[in-house]
């Protein structure tokens, strides 16, 4: 369904935008992958599907490197049909106790670099009028929990950022929707479950279902793979007139 499509995917080598970029490629688009840590291997698993397979390890709290990144994968590929806007880091602390260095480090990752990535696809995309903008936000783009201030703050921009984007290209071929995942079991997950069990001295197996318990009536993780098939539905002929949506995969946590 997506031959001859080019998908940009940030923070690709792990967890939901690995996941996201895998389920594009099986769909036959090309991906440009971006992030920190290995790269040989997320790279090998898009290989193997038969994709097209490009990398960039553009820092994204660096606006330079925002669009150095957005022109490689111009000239790597032709353009960018499908921008996903995934990248992202999480720190838990009170207000009074936050780290003003986190603060800035996390609006600038999971909030302003969308803004710049948006702004430097779109206009290809208008040229082509075809795009799709995916916005990878959270559940807390659409309620708080404590303790998650720039978190929160951040998710809820990315929020009203995918409303824009989407209002300002409503009449074109190029949507703009965000994913708002409840709990999903990757590594920026995985550091806060560690983080319970060893604050409470439980198991690991006790700290995610508190974890889950907490937040989640479904008692389970959404997975990178169901995350995914959510992106190849917004970049599907029925997803066409989908625009400004934040579609919540969450095991209940916002019905609540
Ligand atoms: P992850 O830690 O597995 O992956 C994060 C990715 O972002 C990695 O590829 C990492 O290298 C990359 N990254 C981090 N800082 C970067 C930077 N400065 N520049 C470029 N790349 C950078 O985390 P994840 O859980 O897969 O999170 C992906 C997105 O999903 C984030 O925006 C996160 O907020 C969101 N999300 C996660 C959950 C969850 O439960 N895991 C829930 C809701 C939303």
């Amino acid at each position: 369904m997506l031959a001859n499509k080019t998908a940009l995917v940030t923070g690709s080598t792990s967890g939901i935008g690995l996941g996201i970029a895998k389920a594009l490629a099986r769909q036959g688009a090309n991906i440009v992958l971006n992030g920190f840590g290995d790269v040989e291997g997320p790279k090998a698993e898009i290989a193997a599907l038969g994709a097209k397979v490009a990398y960039h390890g553009a820092d994204m709290s660096r606006p330079d490197e925002i669009e150095a990144m957005m022109a490689f994968a111009a000239a790597e590929f032709g353009r960018v049909d499908i921008l996903v806007n995934n990248a992202g880091i999480q720190h838990v602390a009170r207000i009074e106790d936050f780290p003003v260095a986190r603060w800035d480090a996390i609006i600038a990752i999971n909030l302003t670099s969308a803004f710049h990535a948006t702004r430097l696809a779109l206009p290809a995309m208008q040229s082509a009028n075809w795009g799709r903008i995916i916005n990878v936000a959270s559940v807390h783009g659409l309620v708080g929990s404590a303790e998650k201030s720039a978190y929160v703050a951040a998710k809820h921009g990315v929020v009203g950022l995918t409303k824009v984007t989407a209002l300002e290209n409503a009449t074109t071929g190029v949507t703009c929707n965000a994913i708002c995942p409840g709990w999903v079991l990757t590594p920026l997950v995985q550091k806060q479950v560690d983080a319970k069990a060893a604050a409470l001295g439980l198991s690991i197996d006790e700290a995610k279902n508190l974890l889950l318990g907490e937040k989640e009536p479904s008692m389970q993780f959404t997975t990178p793979e169901e995350l995914g098939e959510l992106a190849v539905f917004f970049c599907s002929p029925a997803g066409a007139n989908v625009r400004g949506v934040a579609w919540n995969m969450d095991g209940g946590w916002v019905a609540q």
